[in-house]
């Protein structure tokens, strides 16, 4: 059974963070749990962009987490949630990275909040939508590549409607896929 580690970093909200621990257990037949530590995000702030480099955050959280003998095998995948924008230098921003068959995921809810698009806060729908990118981002940690289906949640989303559109499940061939990696 895999194993899923959630980080709330900075001034992630903890409750949405918390509840995504439920879901996510279900969507990968894992046990999840939530960790807290203590990270200033300063560090990954490009003064240029105002943005965070989530690349850079992620290999910070894979050598830390190497460092106290995270990377064996058996244990928790991370799922780093913040809620400052980030991005990679060849795009604008970016939901989430992962590092494809890795350890270490990232998601951020910055670009995920209505309020950004000047529409009326919805926390419902914002939790959806962090649902969605958090199987996304740990699809690909556990192997997934992107997912031709619309309905199935390995889709790629550039812009939040995109996100809308698909569900937080699966679709059955990334399923089969993620069962035979799983036994790989
Ligand atoms: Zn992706
Ligand atoms: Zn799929």
């Amino acid at each position: 059974m895999s194993r899923i580690r959630l980080l709330p970093l900075g001034s992630a909200d903890r409750d949405m963070v918390a509840a995504l621990r439920p879901a996510l257990e279900a969507d990968f037949d894992a046990v999840a749990e939530v960790g807290e530590i203590d990270l200033d995000l300063d560090q990954f702030l490009d003064p240029r962009r105002l943005q965070y480099n989530s690349t850079a955050l992620i290999n910070h959280l894979q050598g830390r987490y190497a460092s106290i003998g995270g990377m064996r095998g058996d244990s928790p995948s991370l799922l780093a949630v913040v809620d400052e924008d980030l991005f990679i230098p060849i795009l604008t921003y970016v939901f989430g990275e992962a590092q494809l068959g890795g350890r270490v995921a990232v998601v951020s809810y910055h670009r995920l909040q209505n309020e950004r698009y000047g529409l009326p806060r919805d926390q419902g729908r914002l939790f959806e939508r962090l649902h969605k990118e958090a199987v996304h981002e740990l699809g690909h940690v556990f192997g997934l590549l992107h997912c031709p289906a619309r309905e199935c949640a390995m889709h790629i989303s550039t812009y939040v409607e995109d996100i809308d559109m698909k569900p937080a499940a699966l679709c059955p061939s990334c399923r089969r896929q993620l069962a035979t990696l799983a036994r790989a």
